[in-house]
């Protein structure tokens, strides 16, 4: 029997035109970018699937909102109504705009973290870890084991692994960790869920040892709608009664807007304690400007407010869920290997199985995104030891857990035509797997090598 899929609870107003260039074209434009994906072009790539952040497709009732914005320096009409709808979702009653994900960081984390050593995360992003070590703590990352292997067939592997959190704070002390957070959906294991029931426990283990509980938010949408599929208790609840559940009694949560509230940029900070809230204001006063529009312009306020209701809406959940999974129904036609069951905004190719004749040291996830645009013109990145980088101390290749090729899917973006396309593409890849070559870098900066470093193949 067909799986049914969810068809796009739209229709298309506007375009914007593609094109795709000739193979050798291709392969001209790929060498002159030194074999790596950010130096290309945007209007050289087919399709862009780099990331899903800040690249969803506004609504008509968004951009009818962004001629609304008010552009007041205080008190703009547009902030009192996003506070409004943001109150009413995430059910906190202090929130904070500020103008991406890693801004929200830059606020929060060091007034939490203040002089304690750790923090710990089912998962920490690569921003987050970043601001947890700004502010002087380590960042310490607990996901259950099952994330780890991506045939393993598991409804939650975004999840804390709870008990290995307990022994972490018996190990560390309770007065050493400044925050435990969860992160939904579960990014850096593959855009995985975590159920409302392991939220609920690592919230009573932060209660417990009296240390602080956060939210990275970035995908709440995704995540209550996996939620709802996978998770009994909440089969029959609306996706604002999940979201609720979720964020109840958290102390505080972080989010990046530019996913799940479909805008192009933006973020939120959202405080249960007045306290912790006035500390927020202060230094989202130094860092991102005034209270009332925090780094963001009314327009995108105004957008941000209508992004936030629609990213709820359960249509497009389906759809925007759906697609990940038709993606991935071809792939298994295929035989193409993946991060299983598929997550919530991406496609995770196992490449160290595709390809396994070519070692970590010669970059098989780098070596697949490339052939990905050779092939189709469509733009992946590597997620595996090429972005993971040099050991600070010796200086030698560090070898990743994983050598994934990510799909970020943009949200309302491409068609199903374009999936095909992309898994059409991986599956003659796959033919000729045996004859693709790893590559060598040439160049490369100290850190977060990968957005700037020059490679060349291996012949
Ligand atoms: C994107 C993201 C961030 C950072 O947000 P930016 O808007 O890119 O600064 C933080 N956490 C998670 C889980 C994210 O996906």
């Amino acid at each position: 029997m067909k799986p049914i899929y969810f068809p796009e609870p739209f229709r298309i107003k506007s375009v914007e035109p593609l094109k795709m260039l000739t193979r050798e074209e291709r392969e001209e434009k790929i060498a002159k970018a030194d074999y790596n994906v950010f130096y290309l072009a945007s209007k050289d790539v087919y399709i862009d699937l780099l990331t899903d952040s800040g690249t969803g497709a506004m609504s008509s009732d968004q951009w009818a909102g962004v001629m609304l914005g008010d552009e007041s320096y205080a008190g703009a009409d547009c902030y009192f109504k996003v506070q409004e709808v943001a109150k009413k979702i995430f059910g906190m009653p202090y929130i904070q705009l500020v103008h991406q994900g890693r801004a929200a960081e830059k606020v929060l984390l060091p007034i939490l973290l203040n002089g304690k050593k750790y923090a710990i995360s089912n998962m920490h992003f690569d921003t987050t870890r970043a601001h947890v070590e700004l502010a002087g703590a380590r960042a310490i990352d607990c996901v259950v084991p099952e994330a780890l292997d991506t045939t393993a067939q598991y409804d939650f592997k975004g999840n804390m692994d709870c008990k290995r959190l307990e022994k972490y704070i018996n190990e560390l002390g309770a007065e050493n960790i400044g925050v435990i957070i969860m992160t939904i959906t579960n990014n850096s294991a593959g855009g995985q869920p975590v159920s409302v029931k392991n939220i609920r426990e690592t919230r009573a283990i932060a209660r417990k040892y009296g240390i602080k509980f956060m939210i990275d938010a970035a995908r709440y949408a995704e995540n209550s709608y996996f939620v709802k599929q996978r998770e009994p208790e909440f089969k029959n609840s609306s996706i604002a009664d999940i979201i609720k559940a979720s964020f109840e009694d958290a102390d505080c949560f972080t989010m990046s807007s530019k996913k799940d509230a479909i805008v192009n940029m933006g973020g939120l900070i959202g405080c249960r304690d007045k306290e912790l809230f006035e500390l927020v204001k202060q230094r989202t006063i130094s860092f991102e400007g005034f209270i009332t529009y925090g780094g963001m312009s009314g327009r995108d306020i105004e957008a941000l407010a209508r992004g936030l209701e629609e990213g709820v809406d359960e249509n497009y959940l389906r759809y925007r869920i759906g697609q990940m999974q038709y993606l991935a129904a071809r792939l298994d036609e295929g035989g193409i290997p993946y991060q299983s069951p598929v997550g919530g905004h991406a496609v995770f190719i196992d490449a160290k199985k595709l390809l396994p004749h070519i070692p970590y040291y010669e970059f098989p996830a780098q070596a697949l995104a490339i052939e990905l645009y050779r092939e189709a013109g469509i733009r992946a990145c590597d997620i595996g030891s090429y972005m993971l980088g040099n050991d600070p101390d010796t200086g030698k290749q560090l070898e990743a857990e994983f050598e994934f090729t990510r799909l970020a899917i943009p949200r309302r973006v491409y068609t199903q035509s374009h999936l095909d396309v992309i898994a059409d593409a991986l599956i003659n890849i796959k033919e000729r797997a045996s004859s693709i070559k790893g590559y060598k870098i040439v160049e490369e900066p100290p850190i977060l090598r990968h957005f700037t470093a020059k490679l060349k193949p291996i012949k």
